[in-house]
């Protein structure tokens, strides 16, 4: 286990193509590792707490996805328009409890002699296993054995193997438990957020019914525990008991040295969303008996056969360089535990479920670095179903614009998200942040660009553009020093600076937004007129706010200096003292966690893609050299303190043939959290940019992208690399494309043929076979 000196990041873990595995016990990581090992199935999940108790620093996770608490908000000083509440994603009752006591004396890794102590995140099959031998005070040794997981064949169940031999003869006390004593670290008010309606225990079953306050989201957290000793069943009665929101199943067992005490406990999560209150604690009950009759070897056969389903459509394979190849399989890994695109109402959380911070589970994050993964490795009703979200929420959005005092159907998507309504509330960002718009109406064009699916835009999309375009509008205003349309006021991607004029990044992404809309208020006008008479009625549109836009399109200001030759992010922004990131000593960074928010807003460092974000969306519109100079300039004053920055970079890099750099920023975002560049993996893990792996990839390497409906290759391969391969899935076709260090092989394996465009040339691939271009 290593603490690199003098560099930002720790290599904790040992490097392995499937695993992740740490061999010691350190409790000063243990708070990272339970973020790290987190499990989940799209629709719930948890930290990797210990099962046994452990007195040592500890974050406690559970987290059932769209269940949540609006947490009143707490400012220094209110502003209207501010939302009343912060949306937290809860802390949720535990069902992993397991206490563990050898000759009366409880088993607490923060206490005994940890002789042995390895744990291992298998990527491949989806299960959490820890194996350890102690030394107890009362001198008992034991070697402990346990596997988790949490299924993703079955929505609601969880899985605990718990197994003990002791050296000596001793009794074996376990204690299998479901808690709903539980707290969010983060609360506002150190309030606990759910009630406790009812408990229930005997010696099958034991459930815990929870509601939350103000929310009303009642869980139904209930487990069965069956305890074997050398393979055998043992007909023992747990003792039952009911203790502060606890209730535990009590086996005692008589041991001797050598004998295998396994205890394997089934969990069912239920929650209202998916049932009627009344009928909770029935569901729960069945579905652990289910869970019984099946069996853990019948569970854990199905669970990775499920896993083995999403490797075969979203695996990165790559040769000759390992710490990558564990960087890309960790982002994916996380990326279908969080989300499966299987529940029309749940988001891609930037934590997942796997920490508190962020609250909410949709940020402009979704649209801007996910979608493009499902794009291309899931359904297509997946990314359809990203872009419903939004639609659904349209009304919320023109509820948010009017309360901050637009009118006529201007909509303003929140920043932060559980049901539509904006719930951050921090001015600088809640108000001024308005460049998630931008992503929101980007991310139709990237659905239609990829998929084809233009009924998308008559349906649905249009109207959410014209709601964005009609907040543009009236956010935007004409300065009459500059004879020119000016935003003032706003936050753009690099959140190292609040309230600037005329940030690039929005300015750009506004009038692509007013300019994209009005094209595609066009197309639906010639092909589906009554369509589009029924939508302006309805919204009451008016044809002179097409010419309102258009206005503001042709004369929008964007700064530059001219001397320089480059984009600048903002006004003023050359005002600032010019230093490098390498200026910074290393001892400083990263440097929110260093220096005081008034010396960060006052330098020049930018924390995150500003500049370079709009170049990588719109880089149709500007030339290589443009690219490039902006990308050199940029990149040198860019800290990266957002996980959502390496990608970016790393793709634009790779597009101006920056190799080194791309590489360089490539596995500082497949190994954030592996290696916690930022200093903060402990809080749980970056889960929204860990697309943004991908996107270095398959953007990024391979050039990947749609022009004029044609998929377009322009593939470079770094040169620790021997070849990297993925597969994708385009308008009804599957290509694996492998690029090797002279060739790139793409393999069609549909039955109808497709062409493509490899740099400048058409390469035609026939059904079901491959071809192999000279790089
Ligand atoms: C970034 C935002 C992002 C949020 C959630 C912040 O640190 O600056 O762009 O939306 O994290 O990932």
């Amino acid at each position: 286990m290593v603490v690199k000196k003098n560099s930002m990041i720790k290599k904790l873990y040992k490097v392995d193509e499937w695993q992740i595995i740490e061999e010691a016990f350190d409790p000063k990581h243990h708070e990272m590792a339970e973020s790290i090992f987190s499990i989940g199935n799209g629709h719930m999940g948890q930290r990797a707490n210990f099962e046994e108790s452990y007195s040592g620093q500890t974050l406690q996770g559970t987290y059932v996805g769209g269940v949540y608490y609006p947490d009143k908000t707490r400012v220094g000083w209110w502003k209207n328009g501010y939302p009343e509440y912060f949306a937290k994603v809860l802390n949720a009752p535990s069902w992993i409890g397991v206490d563990v006591f050898v000759d009366g004396e409880k088993l607490d890794l923060a206490k005994c002699k940890i002789e042995s102590f390895k744990r291992t995140l298998d990527m491949k099959q989806g299960i959490l296993k820890r194996e350890f031998c102690v030394s107890m005070e009362n001198g008992k040794e034991i070697s402990v054995d346990i596997v988790r997981f949490v299924s993703m064949s079955r929505q609601e169940a969880g899985v605990i193997k718990y197994s003990i031999k002791p050296e000596d003869k001793c009794t074996i006390q376990l204690i299998s438990y479901a808690n709903s004593d539980v707290r969010n670290a983060d609360a506002n008010y150190d309030e606990q957020f759910w009630n406790t309606n009812s408990t229930e225990i005997d010696e099958t079953f034991g459930v815990i019914i929870a509601e939350t306050k103000k929310t009303a989201f009642v869980v139904a957290t209930g487990f069965t525990t069956i305890v074997e000793k050398n393979g055998e069943v043992l007909s023992l009665n747990p003792a039952c008991e009911h203790k502060n929101k606890q209730v535990s199943q009590i086996f005692t067992v008589a041991a001797k040295a050598g004998d295998d005490i396994t205890l394997y406990k089934y969990a069912s999560v239920n929650s209202s969303l998916n049932y009627s209150t009344d009928s909770l604690l029935k569901k729960c009950k069945e579905n652990l008996s289910m869970l019984r009759i099946l069996g853990y070897d019948r569970l854990l056969k199905e669970h990775i056969d499920a896993w083995a389903q999403k490797w075969a459509i979203s695996d990165i394979k790559i040769e000759g360089d390992v710490e990558a190849q564990q960087g890309i399989r960790f982002n994916i890994f996380q990326l279908h535990q969080t989300y499966t695109g299987t529940d029309a109402r749940l988001n891609i959380g930037p934590k997942g479920f796997t920490g508190e911070k962020y609250g909410g589970s949709t940020y402009w994050d979704t649209e801007a670095f996910c979608l493009p993964f499902y794009l291309s490795t899931a359904p297509q009703e997946v990314s359809k179903q990203l872009l419903m979200y939004r639609y659904k929420q349209l009304g919320k959005a023109i509820e948010n614009a009017e309360k901050l005092g637009f009118t006529d159907g201007a909509a303003l998507y929140p920043m932060v998200t559980m049901n539509g309504e904006e719930c951050h509330n921090e001015w600088e960002i809640t108000f001024e942040e308005i460049h998630r718009n931008g992503a929101i109406a980007f991310a139709i064009y990237d659905y239609v660009r990829y998929t084809g699916d233009s009924q998308y835009l008559f349906d649905y999309g249009l109207e959410v553009l014209i709601g964005i375009s009609r907040f543009w509008k009236q956010r935007i205003t004409f300065s009459k020093a500059k004879n020119q349309y000016v935003m003032l006021g706003v936050t753009g991607p690099n959140e190292y600076e609040n309230n600037v004029n005329n940030n690039w990044y929005t300015n750009q992404l506004a009038c692509w937004t007013m300019k994209y809309a009005s094209e595609v208020y066009s197309t639906v006008q010639k092909s589906s007129a009554s369509k589009l008479d029924e939508l302006k009625t309805r919204i009451s549109f008016k044809e002179s706010e097409l010419a309102d836009w258009k206005a503001i399109v042709e004369n929008m200001h964007y700064p530059k200096d001219e001397n320089l030759g480059i984009i600048l992010q903002q006004e003023g922004y050359m005002d600032k003292e010019q230093l490098l990131v390498s200026d910074i000593p290393t001892s400083q960074r990263p440097i929110n966690q260093h220096w005081s928010w008034d010396r960060i807003l006052r330098s020049c460092f930018i924390k995150q893609a500003d500049v370079v974000q709009g170049l990588y969306c719109l880089e149709d519109k500007f030339d290589l050299a443009t690219i490039k100079k902006n990308f050199e300039f940029y990149e040198a004053r860019t800290v990266h303190e957002s996980s959502l920055s390496p990608c970016i970079h790393s793709v634009v890099a790779s597009k101006i043939k920056n190799l080194d750099k791309a590489y360089e920023l490539y596995l500082r975002t497949a190994r954030l959290d592996l290696d916690d560049y930022n200093n903060e993996a402990r809080e749980g893990l970056h889960i929204t940019s860990m697309s943004g792996a991908w996107l270095a990839i398959v953007k990024g390497f391979a050039g990947m992208r749609v022009k004029a409906d044609m998929l377009y290759f322009d593939p470079i391969i770094p040169k620790q690399w021997q070849s990297f391969s993925f597969r994708i899935n385009f308008r009804g076709h599957t290509l694996v494309i492998t690029v090797g260090k002279s060739q790139t092989e793409i393999k069609n394996l549909s039955a109808d043929e497709l062409t493509i465009k490899i740099r400048e040339q058409f390469v035609s691939l026939p059904a079901n076979q491959s071809i192999v271009h000279l790089n």
